[in-house]
């Protein structure tokens, strides 16, 4: 499969679960990549895995250095940029009586506002080429809502709603911006969650299992490849039909 030959597309949260899968769809797509993280012993790893793999080191949350990381990481890929992949992402849960002014701000300030200063920055780049894709890991919580998440929630819910604005303002200029939502996907973020917790979690999964990362690769792959050029400001659902939109 070799669709994103060629293609520079930067990858944000690539040192987590679904970070790490994405990457490796990507670089066997033939995907020039810029993998981003926090945790610099992780990007190594990356380093030494791909070969020719771009790794810089920035924290999303610093909103005044986005423009700065987008045009450095541009830089790096080789002066164009295909697509952004904005897959970092937190939780803070706490019951909303309990839940701090600062637990709700800091996902909201890591989840949502990072994602729209990274895909205004990106968009300035891609209106220059008249062609870019950015795709936005959301979750199905975004939609359902969920027990102690009501700072996470708002932030995926946020970024879905934000991301069709995106899409009607630049589709014109060829420029997709879409989202995937994916269900309960096996990665720390979920492996926190005690066995009863996902035993009855997995009970409402038609499918019968927890999503795998490469679920959500396989579906980063299609949203930044020519087979989804039509689609924009849609939500892919990826959740073995947990939830059906
Ligand atoms: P993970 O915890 O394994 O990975 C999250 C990544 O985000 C890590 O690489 C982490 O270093 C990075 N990150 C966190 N804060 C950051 C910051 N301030 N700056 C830069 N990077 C930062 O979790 P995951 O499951 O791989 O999650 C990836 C995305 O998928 C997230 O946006 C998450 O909300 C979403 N998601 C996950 C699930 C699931 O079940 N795992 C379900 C729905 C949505």
């Amino acid at each position: 499969m070799t669709d994103l030959k060629g293609k520079n597309i930067i990858v944000t949260g690539a040192s987590g679960g679904i970070g790490n899968s994405i990457i490796e769809k990507l670089y066997q797509s033939g995907a020039n990549i810029l993998a981003s993280g926090t945790r610099i012993e992780k990007l190594d790893e990356l380093k030494n895995k791909y070969e020719n793999i771009k790794i810089l080191k920035f924290d999303i949350s610093q909103s005044d250095k986005v423009e700065e990381f987008i045009e450095k990481a541009t830089i790096d890929l080789g002066g164009n940029l295909d697509c952004v992949i904005n897959n970092a992402g937190i939780t803070q849960d706490n019951l909303a009586i309990r839940m701090s002014l600062e637990e709700w701000q800091k996902v909201i300030d890591v989840n949502l506002t990072s994602t729209f200063l990274m895909s205004k920055s990106a968009i300035k780049k891609m209106l220059k080429n008249k062609s870019g894709k950015i795709v936005n890991i959301t979750s199905v919580v975004g939609h359902t809502g969920n027990l102690g998440q009501a700072n996470y929630t708002a932030s995926k819910a946020g970024i879905i709603a934000m991301s069709k604005s995106l899409a009607i303002e630049y589709a014109k200029k060829n420029i997709n911006i879409n989202c995937i939502s994916p269900g309960f996907i096996k990665t720390a973020m979920t492996n926190k969650l005690d066995d009863k917790f996902k035993d009855a979690i997995i009970s409402k999964i038609p499918s019968g299992r927890l999503g795998e990362p490469d679920d959500i690769a396989n579906a980063v792959f299609f949203l930044c490849s020519s087979q989804s050029d039509y689609i924009n400001g849609e939500t892919l659902h990826v959740n073995g039909g947990m939830y059906m939109a």
